[in-house]
C-alpha cells in the first residue's frame, strides 16, 4: 500500500503535493519522492518520511505548475533509493509516473517488455513497469491525442494484472489519472479555480482546500490538458471491488473512500461487534482501543455494550507502524517501544481489548501480555475484521501464507497462542454489512480476499510462488 497525490495548477505546486502527502504518509514510510514538469523534468526521491526527504532547497527546484508525489509502503522491489517512485521516460513526450497497487503478472511484463519492446527495466519497482507498458502502447500509437491516450490505457488493462491506481504527467501535454478496472486501490480528485489535484484520500484535498468531484471510477481514465479541460473516460466495466482493508485498518479515518466514510465504517464495525459480545455473554469491565486505528470502533463497542470506554494504552507516536516495519524482530521490539499500559485503567479489571485485525498474531501475544502485567483479572480480545488467512496479492504486506496464524489454526488455538481468555472475531457477515453505507443504494461489493481466499482477479499457483519468493528476496535486502 503507497500514498499518491498529484496536482496541475498554476504557478509551482510542489509545496502543495508535498503538503498532501505529509497527511497521506500513513500509507508508506519507507520513501518518497516527488517530480515537477517546466519544460523538462525535475525529481527528488529518497528513503525515510516525506519530512526527510524533502526540504527547502530541493523543493525550490522543482519548479513547474504539474507534479506528482508518492509515500512508499514496499510490496514489490528492495528497500533502497532507487526503487521510490515516481519513475519517469523520455520516449515518448516524457512520461512521469506513480502508483498505489500491486502488479501481479510482474514477470511475465519485464520479460514482453525486454525480449519484444526493448526497454530495460532498472529496478525491481512495479511502478517502472507500468510506466514502460503505457509508454510503450502510447508510442506504438503514433500522434498524440486524448483518444489516443485512452486507447493506450484500454491495451494496458489487457495486459497488466492487479491492482494499480495511477498518476502520470505526460510532458507539455497535461496530467493523466487511472485506476485499474476493479479499482482495488481508492483515487479521488478536486478542483479548486483552475487548479485539479488527485489524491489517495480525501483528506489530503481537504487539507489543501480542494472541493471534491469525486472518486475516479473503476477502469476509468482522466486526462486534463494543458488548458485545463478535462476528458474522463470510462474503459472498462469489471465489477468494483475496492480493498475492504482501507475501511478497516489502512485510511485515515477523516477520509471518504467511494463514497463511504472510514469513520462510520469503523463505527458499524463497532456496534456489529458489540452483538456477537453479547450474545457470547461477556461482559467487561472496561473497553480498551490498540491505538490508533481501533478507537473508532471500540468506542461504539463501549457504547453499545453499556461499558466504560478507557484509553488504557499510550502510544508513542514517534515510532512507526509495527504493521508497516518489514522485519519480524523489529517488529516484536516496537511493541513495547510503541505502547505503554495506563495501570489504574487496567489493574483489577475484565479488559476487553479491541484490535483492527490479527495477522500474525505477535503483536496481540506482546499486548495482552502487557496488559496482564498491569494488573488485569482477565483479558478478552476482539478484532473487529474476521481472522485473516490467505495473501493479498493486490498491495498489502501480507504476501506469504506463512505469516497468518489463523491459516491452519483453529480459533481456540489462536486464543492459547496468544494469552487471552477470550478471541472474538467480527464474522464475514459483520464485517459485509457494516460496509454496505453510502448514498448508493446497491449491495456493495468489496476484495476480502485475504478473509475468504476468493480472489477478484485471475490467479494460479504460480504467482502466490512468484511473489512469495519476491518478498523473501526483498526482505533478506534490508540492511
Ligand atoms: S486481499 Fe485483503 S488487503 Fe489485499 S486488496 Fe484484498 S482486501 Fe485488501
Amino acid at each position: 500500500m503507497c500514498g499518491i497525490l498529484g496536482i496541475i495548477g498554476k504557478g509551482t505546486v510542489i509545496e502543495d503535493v508535498v503538503t498532501g502527502l505529509l497527511t497521506i504518509q500513513h500509507r508508506g514510510q519507507d520513501a518518497a519522492g516527488g517530480i515537477s514538469y517546466k519544460g523538462q523534468f525535475n525529481i527528488k526521491k529518497g528513503l525515510g518520511l516525506v519530512r526527510d526527504v524533502f526540504n527547502k532547497k530541493n523543493i525550490a527546484r522543482l519548479q513547474g505548475s504539474v507534479a506528482i508525489g508518492h509515500v512508499r509502503y514496499p510490496t514489490a522491489g528492495t528497500y533502497e533509493a532507487t526503487e521510490a517512485q515516481p519513475f519517469y521516460v523520455n520516449m515518448p513526450y516524457g512520461i512521469a509516473l506513480a502508483h498505489n497497487g500491486n502488479i501481479i503478472n510482474y514477470g511475465e511484463l519485464k520479460r514482453y517488455l525486454e525480449d519484444e519492446e526493448f526497454r530495460y527495466i532498472n529496478s525491481k519497482c512495479d511502478a517502472e513497469l507500468l510506466l514502460n507498458v503505457f509508454a510503450a502502447q502510447l508510442l506504438r500509437l503514433g500522434k498524440f491525442s486524448t483518444d489516443n491516450l485512452f486507447t493506450s490505457i484500454d491495451k494496458l488493462f489487457d495486459t497488466v494484472q492487479g491492482s494499480y491506481s495511477v498518476i502520470s504527467i505526460i510532458g507539455k501535454k497535461g496530467f493523466l489519472a487511472f485506476r485499474d478496472p476493479h479499482g482495488f486501490k481508492p483515487l479521488i480528485f478536486g478542483k479548486k479555480g483552475n487548479a485539479f489535484a488527485f489524491a489517495s484520500e480525501s483528506v489530503a484535498l481537504d487539507v489543501l482546500g480542494y472541493d471534491i468531484i469525486g472518486d475516479v471510477q473503476p477502469g476509468e481514465a482522466i486526462f486534463i490538458d494543458n488548458e485545463r479541460a478535462l476528458h474522463r473516460k470510462k474503459i472498462r466495466n469489471a465489477i468494483h471491488t475496492p480493498c475492504i482493508f482501507e475501511w478497516v485498518y489502512f485510511a485515515r479515518p477523516d477520509s471518504v473512500i467511494d463514497g463511504i466514510s472510514v469513520y462510520e465504517a469503523r463505527y458499524k464495525l463497532g456496534r456489529r461487534l458489540a452483538e456477537d459480545i453479547i450474545n457470547r455473554n461477556i461482559k467487561p469491565d472496561v473497553v480498551i482501543p490498540i491505538p490508533d486505528t481501533s478507537r473508532v470502533a471500540a468506542l461504539a463497542l463501549a457504547e453499545e455494550i453499556g461499558i466504560s470506554y478507557r484509553e488504557g494504552l499510550i502510544k508513542n507516536r514517534y515510532i512507526g507502524r509495527t504493521f508497516i516495519m518489514a522485519k519480524q524482530s523489529e517488529r516484536k521490539n516496537a511493541v513495547r517501544m510503541k505502547l505503554n499500559p495506563i495501570r489504574t485503567a487496567i489493574s483489577g479489571k475484565k479488559v476487553l481489548l479491541v484490535d483492527d485485525s490479527i495477522v500474525r498474531g505477535n503483536t496481540s501475544k506482546e499486548i495482552i501480555n502487557l496488559i496482564r502485567a498491569a494488573g488485569a483479572r482477565e483479558i478478552y480480545f476482539a478484532s473487529y475484521s474476521p481472522p485473516l488467512r490467505y495473501p493479498c496479492i493486490y498491495g498489502i504486506d501480507m504476501q506469504t501464507k506463512v505469516e497468518f496464524i489463523a491459516k491452519e489454526n483453529p480459533i481456540e488455538k489462536i486464543r492459547r497462542e496468544i494469552g487471552c481468555d477470550e478471541l472474538i472475531y467480527q464474522s464475514m457477515d459483520g464485517l459485509l454489512s457494516s460496509l454496505q453505507l453510502g448514498e448508493d443504494k446497491e449491495f456493495r461489493f468489496f476484495c476480502t480476499s485475504c478473509f475468504d481466499g476468493n480472489y477478484p482477479t485471475k490467479v494460479n499457483e504460480n504467482i502466490f510462488k512468484e511473489i512469495e519468493h519476491d518478498r523473501v528476496a526483498c526482505k533478506s535486502s534490508i540492511h
